[in-house]
């Protein structure tokens, strides 16, 4: 059965008295370790998409089963828990904290756990590793490329072994040779270690590489693209 089936879903938000459909009879399904990107028009509903598969945001209607649990009905301390348990983040701005080291910035959402300081520290640099970074642990970002950041990122989302990773634009910041890289890294993660990877892109090179594309148009999901590679 797929990890992830959504049914009917839809985000409506509310400003000056107006409804504002953003996404409307969203039906998806996503494969254990399948890579697929989510495409469309910039306000498609793509981030709103994402967002509300990887619990941080919550749908007007509809239900988003993942591994059986319907997180729709789940309650924001359950939603966290789960997230924090379940979802890695990748952002296009890869969100690091420039006071923290990439040692530090990967082991934050360890802090969460119960780890002890020696399994948290071996996570952490087998993370590290994986993405090529084991000589660079204690280089703070702004001593790092674009490319290393977003690869401490990546390592930052991988560190607690999610079964799901969703990418926001990963490499809306790159130039395409750092992209192809970070690409690189996501289909070694989705292939190696079996990741489902949600990636949401504009660029259709990116997109290319993924297992599948969807597009919405207007917080609709328009027929699916099968890709040969
Ligand atoms: P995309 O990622 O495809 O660019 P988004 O999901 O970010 O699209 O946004 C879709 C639409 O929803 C846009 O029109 C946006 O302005 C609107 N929207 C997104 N978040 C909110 C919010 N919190 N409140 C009101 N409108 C929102
Ligand atoms: P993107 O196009 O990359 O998704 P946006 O600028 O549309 O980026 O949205 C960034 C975030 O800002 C969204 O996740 C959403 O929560 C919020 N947002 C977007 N549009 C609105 C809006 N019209 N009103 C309030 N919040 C919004």
């Amino acid at each position: 059965p797929p990890v992830i089936r959504i049914r009917n879903l839809s985000k409506t938000y509310y400003r000056g008295g107006q409804a504002i459909h953003v996404l409307e009879g969203v039906d998806l399904d996503i494969d254990h370790s399948e890579f697929l990107a989510l495409m469309g028009p910039s306000g498609s509903g793509k981030s709103t998409l994402l967002n509300l598969i990887a619990g941080i945001d919550k749908p007007s209607g509809g239900t988003i089963e993942i591994r059986g649990v319907n997180i729709a009905n789940l309650n924001e301390a359950q939603l966290a828990d789960w997230r924090a348990s379940n979802v890695g983040f990748i952002f296009q701005f890869y969100n690091l904290m420039p006071v923290l080291t990439a040692f530090e910035n990967v082991e934050l959402p360890l802090l969460l756990t119960n780890l002890t300081r020696s399994q948290r520290k071996a996570h952490v640099q087998a993370a590290l590793e994986m993405v090529k970074l084991g000589d660079r642990m204690d280089h703070y970002p702004n001593e790092l490329s674009g490319g290393q950041q977003q690869r401490v990122a990546i390592a930052r989302a991988l560190v607690t072994d999610p079964t799901l990773i969703v990418a926001d634009e990963p490499t809306g910041d790159l130039d395409r040779h750092t992209a192809e890289e970070v690409l690189d890294l996501l289909d070694q993660l989705q292939r190696d270690l079996g990741k489902t990877i949600i990636m949401v892109t504009h660029d259709p090179k990116a997109a290319a590489r993924a297992g599948r594309m969807v597009h919405l148009e207007k917080g609709v999901l328009v027929p699916e693209v099968g890709i040969d590679d």
